[in-house]
């Protein structure tokens, strides 16, 4: 009766193939978020700062979960930045880029990719912006362009730092060359920052790469990243079908970045507050936070030394 077995085999396998799958949207209302050793619970994530206990991954956060978590819960500011007219160029493909916005716009409550706020830091004003992945693969298009200026702007006028934290996978190709034109329009602003002798950090989460890893994300006074953050420009396939190499591993996450020297820290969420704070006070010559924030151990106060230098 072997085919009978066999038959019932089949059966089950495909019953569980049509079994229903559960959609994004379920996925992202559940009270679980998977990783490594399977589900856990959201609110526990939360509790760590969205870094799992067991193999330490980063999961991608939203701007007000990253502001809540380095500058404290509602310890911040949103400043309203201006919103270009939509869909400049009547982009359509499987769906129309008006439709895209507006699915995006409902899923994140923001406007555009990127948030600015202003807020404080051991005391020091600081201008901050950050990108949300979940806002059409947090790309730049003009809008995004448009906050960022307008943060370094602030910036300029309130004479802040400006600290960025960076996502996303590059200009948002709906709107061509205008996407594209903001990667010299932000290079230009921040130019400006330099000219007032005013500290530029940049945060490099995951994944930052594209147009942004080639213009603004790279061009910070300090660098540093997140743990096994994505960060790029290419990606690792197309490269090795280009070079014809077995690339590394680790190839693009920011340990290796680091390696080379494109990273001057890798810096673990729960301590970006403690560490932007320190670098923050060198860089401004204020002392007390320094004494109190980088004297922990000798190899902590070297590094930190050596990337403000
Ligand atoms: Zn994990």
């Amino acid at each position: 009766m072997n085919w009978m077995k066999k038959t019932l085999r089949i059966g089950e396998k495909i019953k569980t193939f049509l079994k229903k799958r559960p959609t994004k949207a379920e996925i992202e209302n559940s009270d679980w978020v998977s990783c490594c050793k399977g589900p856990i619970l959201r609110t526990e994530l939360e509790d760590n700062f969205w870094v799992c206990n067991s193999c330490g991954k980063h999961h991608r956060i939203n701007c007000k979960q990253r502001f809540d978590i380095v500058f404290g819960k509602n310890n911040y500011e949103i400043l309203q930045t201006p919103i270009p007219p939509d869909d400049p160029l009547g982009w359509k493909d499987t769906k129309s880029y008006k439709d895209r916005l507006k699915d995006a716009r409902k899923k994140t409550g923001q406007e555009c990719a990127v948030m600015i706020v202003r807020t404080k830091i051991n005391n020091i004003e600081i201008t901050a912006g950050a990108f949300d992945f979940a806002f059409i693969g947090a790309s730049v298009g003009a809008a995004e362009g448009e906050a960022i200026i307008y943060g370094i702007q602030h910036a300029i006028d309130n004479q802040n730092p400006f600290i960025l934290f960076t996502s996303g996978g590059g200009m948002r190709m709906f709107e061509s060359l205008i996407a594209l034109s903001q990667m010299t329009r932000t290079t230009l602003a921040i130019n400006e920052l330099k000219k007032n002798n005013l500290p530029y950090l940049v945060c490099l989460t995951d994944p930052t790469a594209g147009g942004i890893t080639a213009s603004f994300a790279m061009l910070g006074d300090i660098a540093f990243a997140e743990p096994g953050a994505l960060v790029a420009f290419a990606g690792k396939r197309v490269i090795q079908a280009t070079v014809k190499e077995e690339l590394p591993v680790d190839f693009q996450k920011s340990e290796y970045v680091e390696k080379c020297g494109f990273i001057d820290l890798i810096v673990q969420r729960k301590d970006l507050r403690k560490k932007i704070g320190a670098i923050l006070s060198i860089l401004l010559k204020k002392n007390f936070a320094v004494n109190s924030e980088i004297n922990e151990t000798s190899e902590d106060n070297k590094t930190l030394t050596k990337a403000a230098s």
